[in-house]
């Protein structure tokens, strides 16, 4: 392969040697591994993703002695005074946690905020409770944790995070130098292009850093306003909530319960947002998990003619709307699968199969796009493919008919997307952009597919990353200096006709 100094494809070959490597200054030997255009992570979380980088993240294990440790070692990376950012530990380790007073005692100076994986509950110290003299009274009454002689255990709930939004708010300066560890993150997993959900102030600032970043970025914003922004895909709307919190909005009630969800926006209010936008010419995404909203948004989508807008996540499609599917897009995230498995069979048990389409859609004609919900779950490629295209031992039985093949779930993450974004780097063909990831077996002739490991990811032409597992292969890409239209020579034999 060749690639000239923009990043475009301007050759290809089919066997590595077909041409010498030594032909090219710029030359890699892949070594017959196999070579995919990067992935495209169709629903990602910048902002939040770009935090965790200077959060002190829990894992899901952490229990109270190791919370403590963590803090007093993780301080030492603060000034005094700095707010202490972070969490991510489950509801179970808040049956167990450290008191009020342990925590004051490793960090007296520094305020903390620590948030738990759903992000109903926080973990605060005594020096926060300072920087917020007049709310102290109503955070007391309506929303802190008190023990059995009704002192405060440091515990907060809900809309309490309002009180201290001021102090959590990002640092633009942090967000600038911890992007660079956000971009790492998606090369490791062969990821080259992303659509950011999150809201506007990453991407005002990711569209000012355009021509240095090294992943392609498409934002879907909150504020209409910046349709005109290059990077600009549509807005992003929410018709309902979520499984697990019992909002999604389903046709039929939740088993066991006698309500069905909230919608986040009533069926009038979507019809007159999208009018708008339809008139407007800007497309959507809409979050949708329940069959209700789902159906609903089939229906507008076809009243307004609105094309190239999508549900995101679309997570129950009820048979009655198999129907709507055919040219609609879907952006869908198979690694929630696993947390969805439980709840579904709790509260859906009737419904089970009307989750996670996958085969539906595409035998109905629908466009089906991947990616993670990051930093939700983690933005794992290979994971993902193999949850959609298998389950796990326990798991094996759960809805298998919605399963699709290897090679189909590799289209959602690569060919497809493309399609959506109207850009060139789904495929290894003249005139994209080589865009690409090696990888250290060909998953669609594998036996393991969750042995696949990432060896390198290619942005535009250029190594982005490079696993250090992999250290046959030799290049000088850095210091080698360009001449003439050869950048790199890629010696490729990699299973790219398959595509
Ligand atoms: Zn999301």
């Amino acid at each position: 392969m060749l690639v000239d100094n923009n990043g475009i494809i301007i050759d290809l070959f089919k066997e590595k040697h077909d041409i010498p490597l030594e032909l090219f200054e710029n030359s890699l030997d892949l070594e017959g591994n196999t070579v995919y255009p990067g992935f495209h992570d169709c629903h990602v979380h910048l902002e939040f993703l770009t935090k965790r980088f200077s959060e002190i993240i829990f894992n899901e294990k952490t229990d109270k002695h190791e919370f403590l440790n963590t803090l007093k070692t993780s301080l030492k990376n603060f000034k005094k005074g700095d707010w202490i950012i972070g969490g991510g530990f489950l509801r179970k380790f808040l049956e167990n946690m450290p008191s009020l007073a342990e925590i004051d005692r490793i960090s007296p100076d520094n305020p903390i905020f620590f948030y738990s994986k759903d992000i109903h509950s926080f973990l605060i110290n005594s020096k926060a409770l300072e920087y917020i003299k007049d709310n102290k009274k109503l955070l007391f009454e309506k929303y802190s944790q008190k023990d059995k002689n009704g002192l405060f255990t440091g515990l907060i709930f809900e809309k309490a995070e309002d009180i201290f939004e001021e102090y959590l708010k990002t640092n633009i300066k942090n967000m600038r130098d911890n992007f660079k560890l956000t971009q790492n993150y998606f090369h490791k997993y062969g990821i080259t292009t992303v659509h950011n959900m999150d809201d506007d102030v990453i991407a005002d600032f990711i569209a000012e850093e355009k021509d240095n970043l090294k992943l392609n970025i498409l934002n879907y914003y909150r504020n209409p306003e910046n349709k005109n922004n290059d990077l600009f895909l549509g807005l992003k709307l929410f018709a309902d909530g979520s499984l697990g919190s019992l909002t999604c909005c389903m046709k039929d009630n939740f088993t066991n319960y006698d309500f069905s969800g909230i919608p986040v926006l009533n069926e009038d209010e979507i019809d007159s947002i999208l009018k708008q936008c339809s008139k407007d010419n800007i497309d959507v995404a809409v979050h949708a998990i329940g069959d209700k909203a789902v159906s609903v948004l089939f229906n507008k989508f076809d009243k307004y003619n609105m094309r190239n807008s999508r549900i995101e996540h679309a997570q129950t499609i009820s048979d009655e709307d198999i129907v709507k599917i055919k040219s609609k897009w879907f952006s869908m995230q198979p690694l929630h699968i696993q947390g969805d498995i439980e709840l579904s069979k709790k509260y859906l048990s009737d419904r089970i199969n009307n989750l996670f389409r996958f085969r539906t859609i595409l035998k109905n004609s629908g466009n089906l796009i991947f990616g993670s919900d990051v930093p939700v779950v983690e933005a794992d490629v290979v994971k993902s493919v193999f949850w959609a295209t298998s389950r796990d031992n326990k798991s094996k039985d759960w809805n298998v008919n919605e399963t699709i093949s290897v090679k189909e779930a590799l289209i959602a993450y690569t060919k497809t997307p493309a399609v959506f974004e109207k850009c060139f780097s789904g495929d290894l063909i003249k005139g994209n952009q080589a865009d690409m990831v090696v990888l250290s077996q060909d998953m669609l002739k594998c036996d393991s597919i969750l042995n696949t490991k990432v060896l390198m990811t290619v942005y535009k032409g250029e190594i982005v990353f490079r696993n250090i597992m992999w250290s046959n292969v030799e290049c000088g890409i850095s210091n080698v200096e360009l001449k003439k239209q050869e950048r790199l020579g890629f010696g490729v034999r990699g299973s790219r006709d398959l595509f």
